[in-house]
Formats: structure tokens, sequence, C-alpha cells
């Protein structure tokens, strides 16, 4: 990936951007649930992140309530994916929500079975690395093959922003980061400021702004000025917390 390269407008579900920066709206009790459910994931330096997760082999009444805690930690953190690796468990599953009218999906030992030759670069954040926001090139379609908690096969197919989803959180299970899938000079300036804690945002020449899409992934706490960007280039009356 390149800056050079224009990239490929990021078709969102539902054609709407997820705003996961800092939601003004957030009422005092839902500051201190998403404080509580960020608490619990797992943080970039735990060699948990970087192991890969072994296949579930039990679909038990534990397999279903830990799923059902997945997803409540997710929108706790208001977030749109999380993998289990984050909650320190080395067991194949993840779960996504993407579009304020989706469903949430639980994908038990997923595989993607197909990726499109059409790719997108895109911001992304991730729960596991607060602060920092890097450019991450996807295939824009993939198809992936999974059980749901009680075993049975599961097949799906995603596009845009959900596409990118699945993608970031079977990397997860897999011990990959996006640290790993973006250019050197951002894995560099995210590095520092994960070290130092500080906030990273790759710079952007201002006549990109104008054509970027940016697809966030899962994470809350992006810098100023990936807000400042956003909402240079957003409707933000479409926004909705996910
Ligand atoms: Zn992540």
């Amino acid at each position: 990936m390149s800056d050079e390269a224009t990239p490929t407008p990021v078709e969102d579900v539902d054609g709407r951007p997820i705003e996961v920066a800092e939601p003004d709206d957030l009422d005092h009790e839902a500051l201190e649930r998403r404080a509580q459910a960020l608490a619990r994931v797992v943080k970039f330096g735990d060699p948990v992140l970087r192991s890969a997760a072994s296949p579930v082999t039990e679909f038990d009444e534990q397999l279903v309530a830990d799923a059902e805690r997945m997803i409540e930690l997710m929108r706790d953190a208001i977030g749109v994916g999380l993998a289990a690796t984050q909650l320190g468990t080395l067991r194949r599953m993840l779960v996504f929500q993407v579009g304020s009218e989706a469903e949430p999906t639980v994908l038990v030992n997923p595989e993607i079975e197909w990726r499109s030759n059409d790719a997108a670069t895109a911001e992304e954040g991730c729960l596991s690395l607060p602060g920092v926001v890097v450019d991450v090139e996807r295939p824009l379609h993939v198809r992936a093959r999974a059980v749901d908690v009680h075993g049975e096969p599961l097949t799906i197919e995603a596009s845009g922003l959900e596409a990118r989803v699945v993608q970031h959180e079977v990397d997860h299970l897999d011990g990959v980061l996006m640290l790993d899938r973006t250019e050197r000079d951002q894995r560099r300036g995210a590095l520092r400021a994960l070290r130092e804690g500080g906030t990273y945002a790759p710079e952007r020449p201002e006549q990109e702004d104008e054509a970027a899409e940016p697809g966030i992934e899962e994470m809350p706490g992006r810098s100023d000025d990936a807000r400042a960007r956003d909402s240079a280039t957003r409707d933000r009356s479409e926004e909705r917390p996910v």
C-alpha cells in the first residue's frame, strides 16, 4: 500500500459511516460501562495477542455464555468487533456487529475461504491498541466459513466495513495485528505512541481528505486529528455509535 495509490472507497453496510470516536452523547453510566469493558480487553504488549488461537471443540452452555459475554463487552466498549484473543482466551471465536440495525454475529472456528481481488485502504483502530489509528489495505469482499455456538455450519459473505471487521478479527485469532498490515512509517509512529502512551493517526495531505472514506474498525479512542478529518468529510447526523 502506498499513499500515492487512490484508495477505493469502502462501501459501508447500509452506506453509513461508523462512528466509534469518543461519542459525545454517552451519558455518565455508558462512559463508565465502556471504561469497565475496555479494562477487560488485553492490550498491546501482552504476548497473548501474538499467539494463534486453538479451534473450539466443545459446544456447550459455557460457550454460549462466553459468546454472549463477548457481545456485551463489544457493545459496552462501543466496538464493532471483538476476538476471544482480546479477552486473553486463545479460542477461535469472534463477534461483530456492524451497523446500527445489524444483529450481532458470533463466528466460531472461522476461516476466510475467499477474498476479492478488489481491495481498499481505510483507517482501522483496535480495542487492544488504544489511541492508535493506521491505514490498512484489505480485500473489499470476503466469504468466511465458520460454525455457530451450537456447532452448526455457517457461511457469511461480507463487504466493505463488515468485511474489514471480519478480517481484522480473524487476524487476531492468528496473532496478527493491524500494525503488521500497515506501512512502515505508520507502524513506527503507532509503536511510538503505544510505547509512550500517546496517540497516533496517519498524517494526510489536505486534498486526500476529500476523497478518503475512512472505515473505522473498532476503536473509540481516536485522535483529535482523525476526528477533525471525519467531521470534515462526514454527515455526522447519520452517525450512531456502534
Ligand atoms: Zn483489534
